[in-house]
């Protein structure tokens, strides 16, 4: 794959043994960034970088480390930076990614940033398959970007419990997700279980659920799924849901591998706020 414009591969530029950062005195982890002179450009600077990229799967969060060059940084200080830019005293000095001083980019540089980040981070797939050989979705390492049309439809027949103890009995082992939702019904938490709902809140865990629920006409809204489709179910769900689901702290800030189209019917949960509901919308309980 070519290289994209405006990086190159990192030319052994690291922070020596034991530095601190320049901005807070702490020590340095695997993530600095690094201003220095562009050759090519007397008005320009390069920033030195290495960070680590998060994605998430399906089973959890992977990462890669990432060291590389950006070029098109004008020697102008943003605004928002933890502090000013001092040219040249800055130069060469490492800093934690939060701490360093923010530069302006040029404006060519501001609509290829995104694009450079996932070159750089598709070709350290391509470089290092063997550290992205544990995903889920073990195929292609390439992030998905499915057409609408290639998206499998997946089914949600919902029903609707206002305890969650009601709603094990009538899901205890058939594979299902499930949403917690407030008395209105909208959606603020997702979850999945793969081996139905009695191993997912055993005994008094469920009732302690009941009890947190008592009085606040709290819903619990439960699917069946597939067993082998929960988990992308409940990404895809948990991605739609994003700016309302409080309770979910994984899956949505990273858009899921692995996309379905959901199609809601029965008893859903209000689904306003999702980014896309197929049928259904107008329920609530
Ligand atoms: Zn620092």
């Amino acid at each position: 794959m070519e290289e994209a414009s405006g990086t190159s591969r990192p030319q052994d530029i690291r922070p020596p043994e034991d530095a601190c950062c320049a901005g807070c005195g702490g020590v340095l982890g695997d993530q600095w960034v690094s201003y220095r002179q562009d050759p090519d450009n007397r008005e320009g600077l390069l920033q030195d970088f290495s960070q680590v990229v998060q994605w998430e799967t399906r089973q959890g969060q992977r990462g890669a480390a990432l060291a590389g060059t950006f070029k098109g940084f004008s020697r102008a200080t943003r605004d928002d930076g933890p502090r000013a830019f001092r040219d040249p005293d800055d130069l060469g000095l490492f800093f934690h990614p939060t701490c360093a001083p923010k530069l302006k980019l040029t404006e060519r540089m501001q609509h290829d940033l995104a694009s450079i980040l996932a070159d750089s981070l598709v070709a350290d797939m391509k470089k290092n398959p063997e550290k992205y050989a544990n995903r889920a979705s073990g195929g292609n390492a390439e992030v998905s970007t499915a057409p609408e049309s290639a998206k499998p439809m997946v089914k949600l027949e919902w029903q609707r419990f206002s305890k969650l103890t009601e709603a094990r009995s009538r899901f205890a082992k058939t594979p299902c997700v499930y949403i917690q939702a407030d008395s209105q019904g909208c959606p603020i938490r997702i979850g999945k279980a793969t081996e139905g709902l009695e191993a997912r809140y055993r005994g008094g865990t469920g009732y302690a659920i009941d009890a947190a629920m008592h009085g606040s006409g709290n819903l619990v809204f439960v699917a069946v799924v597939e067993r082998d489709l929960c988990a992308c179910v409940e990404d895809e769900l948990i991605w739609q849901g994003r700016r309302c689901l409080t309770y979910n702290n994984q899956g949505k800030r990273i858009v899921p591998v692995r996309r379905v189209l959901l199609s809601h019917s029965g008893s859903p949960p209000m689904l306003n706020e999702f980014d896309a509901a197929i049928g259904g919308q107008e329920a609530g309980p």
